[in-house]
Parts: structure tokens; C-alpha cells; sequence
């Protein structure tokens, strides 16, 4: 499929990510079983990884989102912009980090940094794309969907330059 000026070839197809969102949501419901749980979803990527995880979610769970920003194209920018802050109080809740994909890292060590100060009781991170050879933060994701190599995705929420978040299976970029 052609998305603005590149073309991106099927990667990760619907039925795989199902499977992999359904692992993750039998994880947490296990670990967190008995308590509560406040999922904090980073927008716009995690929108939809959100929506269907909390589907599939027994234990007790509320939702809230912030938004950061760090791409330009398809290159991580380096800073991480908060567009849009938390709203809701996080003292002494089970917090579980929904991230789309975690990249360098960056994105979560500025969340980590935001919500600290709040006292949560726990923090845990989602995602559900990993790439490990591009991750140089400090907090490994707990739960994590599928590994992937340091290839540019879009689909399933994840966008080039704003455009692809629709798609509901993940397509790379072609080289
Ligand atoms: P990090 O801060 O870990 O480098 O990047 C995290 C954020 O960058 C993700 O939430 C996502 O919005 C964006 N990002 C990282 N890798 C990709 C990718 O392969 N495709 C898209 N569309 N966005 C990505």
C-alpha cells in the first residue's frame, strides 16, 4: 500500500496481533488479579492496542491518556513533547503503561518521569510492538505483544505522518 510518498508491504497480519493482544490481557488478569488497575494509554499510537486489551480485561480497570509526541516521519526526534497532561490523580493505583510500539524508550522514560511524583502504588508497561535492538531507555516493558527488528510499521493505530492508523493488520516499510 502506498500511505503519503512510501510504500509499505503486509507485516504483522490481524489474526497474529489478536493472538498477541489475548496473551497479554490473560497476563495481566493473572498478575493483577484481586486488584485494580488504571491503564494510562499514550496517544494517538495506543488507541486502538487499548481498546482491545481493556476488552479483554476481567479485573477491575479505568482508563486514562496522555499524549506525547517525539516522531517526525519516520525518525524518532529525539525530545519528547507532552501535548496533552494527565488529568487524574495516580497516588497508590496499580498503573499499567499502554503503549502502541517502544522504540528507543524514550517516550516511556519521560511517562516514567511524569508520574513518579504521583506515588502510584505500581507501574507496569504494555506494549504491543518491542524493538529491543533500538532500546536504549530504562524501563523494560512487562508485558510485550510481538518483538520486532528496527523496521518502520504503521497500522493498528500506528501512523506515517498521520496517515495508516486505520489499517487493522501492520505493514512495514518497504526499503
Ligand atoms: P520511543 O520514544 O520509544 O522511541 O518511541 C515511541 C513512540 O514513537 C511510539 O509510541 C510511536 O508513536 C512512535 N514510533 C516508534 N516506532 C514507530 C514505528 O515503527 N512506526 C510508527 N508509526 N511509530 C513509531
Amino acid at each position: 500500500v502506498q500511505i503519503v510518498d512510501r510504500i509499505f508491504e503486509p507485516y504483522i497480519d490481524q489474526n497474529t496481533v489478536e493472538n498477541a493482544i489475548l496473551r497479554v490481557a490473560k497476563e495481566i488478569n493473572k498478575d493483577y488479579d484481586g486488584k485494580s488497575i488504571v491503564f494510562l494509554g499514550i496517544l494517538n499510537g495506543a488507541f486502538m492496542f487499548c481498546a482491545d486489551l481493556m476488552k479483554n480485561i476481567q479485573v477491575e480497570a479505568d482508563i486514562s491518556f496522555v499524549k506525547l509526541s517525539s516522531y517526525q516521519g519516520t525518525k524518532s526526534g529525539g525530545t519528547v513533547h507532552e501535548l496533552i497532561g494527565l488529568m487524574q490523580s495516580l497516588k497508590n493505583k496499580h498503573v499499567v503503561i499502554v503503549e502502541d510500539i517502544v522504540d528507543t524508550g524514550l517516550t516511556l522514560d519521560k511517562i516514567f518521569s511524569m508520574i513518579d511524583g504521583d506515588q502510584p502504588a505500581s507501574v507496569e508497561v504494555a506494549t504491543l510492538l518491542f524493538k529491543p535492538s533500538a532500546y536504549k531507555g530504562s524501563h523494560v516493558p512487562k508485558y510485550i505483544g510481538i518483538e520486532i527488528p528496527d523496521e518502520f510499521v504503521v497500522g493498528y493505530g500506528m501512523d506515517y505522518q498521520g496517515i495508516g492508523r486505520n489499517i487493522p493488520a501492520i505493514y512495514k516499510l518497504k526499503n
